[in-house]
C-alpha cells in the first residue's frame, strides 16, 4: 500500500506523516516513512542540489524525476513488494503544483515522465493537506523555515494550492482532501478517517 501526503508550505505535513507512520507501525505493519525530494541516498543528493539554487524549471523537473526514479527503484518498490505501507511526503503531484502550476513548467513533460520514469509506481491514496496560503506561509516562518521557496510569492502559492485542489478534484478516488487548518489532533483524526 502506498500513501502520498500533499500540501504546500506550512501544512503540517512532516508532523502528521510521522504520526502516521508510528501509529500503522503500533498495529504491527512494517512502514517505510520516506520524504521526496530524497529518500533513497542518490534522491537526497539531488535534494540538496535542488534546493541550493534557482533552476530552469525544464531542468529542475528533470532532476525531480531523476531523483524520484531512484527513490521508487531503490526504497519505494523494494518496500511495496516486501509487503510494507509505504508513506511518502510529497511525491510526483507537488512536482505538478511547483515546477508546473508554480514555475510554468511543462504539463506535457510531467505526463510524459509519470509515464516514462515510476514504471507504473504510483499513490493507491493521497491525502491532501489543505491550508490557505497565508496560514501556511505564516506558520512555515514561524518555525524558521525560510529557502528559496518563499520568495517566490504569495501568488506562487496560491497557483500551488490551486493545482493540488484540482488534481485532488480530477482524481477523487486518489485523494483525500483534509483541512489542515484545524488543531493537529483533529487534522489526525481526519486523516485516520480517509484512510
Ligand atoms: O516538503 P518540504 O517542505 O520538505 O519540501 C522542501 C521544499 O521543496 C519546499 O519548500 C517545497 O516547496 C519545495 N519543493 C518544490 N518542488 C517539489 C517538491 C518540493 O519546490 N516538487
Amino acid at each position: 500500500l502506498f500513501i502520498t501526503l500533499e500540501g504546500g508550505e506550512g501544512a503540517g505535513k512532516s508532523t502528521q506523516i510521522r504520526r502516521l507512520a508510528a501509529h500503522l507501525a503500533a498495529g504491527g505493519r512494517p512502514v517505510l516513512l520516506t520524504r521526496e525530494p530524497g529518500g533513497s541516498a542518490g534522491a537526497e543528493a539531488a535534494r540538496a542540489l535542488l534546493l541550493s539554487r534557482p533552476w530552469d524549471a525544464k531542468a529542475e523537473m528533470l532532476l525531480h524525476f531523476a531523483a524520484r526514479r531512484e527513490h521508487v527503484t531503490r526504497s519505494i518498490r523494494p518496500a511495496l513488494e516486501a509487503g510494507a505501507i509505504v508513506l511518502c511526503d510529497r511525491f510526483a503531484d507537488s512536482t505538478l503544483a511547483y515546477q508546473v502550476a508554480g514555475q510554468g513548467g511543462d504539463r506535457a513533460l510531467w505526463d510524459g515522465l509519470v509515464k516514462l520514469s515510476l514504471d507504473g509506481v504510483w499513490p493507491h491514496r493521497t491525502l491532501l493537506l489543505d491550508v490557505p496560503v497565508d496560514t501556511g506561509i505564516a506558520r512555515a516562518m514561524g518555525r524558521g523555515e525560510i529557502n528559496r521557496y518563499d520568495v517566490l510569492g504569495r501568488d506562487f502559492h496560491e497557483r500551488v494550492r490551486r493545482c493540488f485542489l484540482d488534481q485532488a478534484a480530477a482524481e477523487p478516488g486518489r485523494f483525500r482532501v483534509i483541512d489542515a487548518g484545524q488543531a493537529p489532533d483533529a487534522v489526525f483524526a481526519a486523516m485516520l478517517a480517509a484512510l
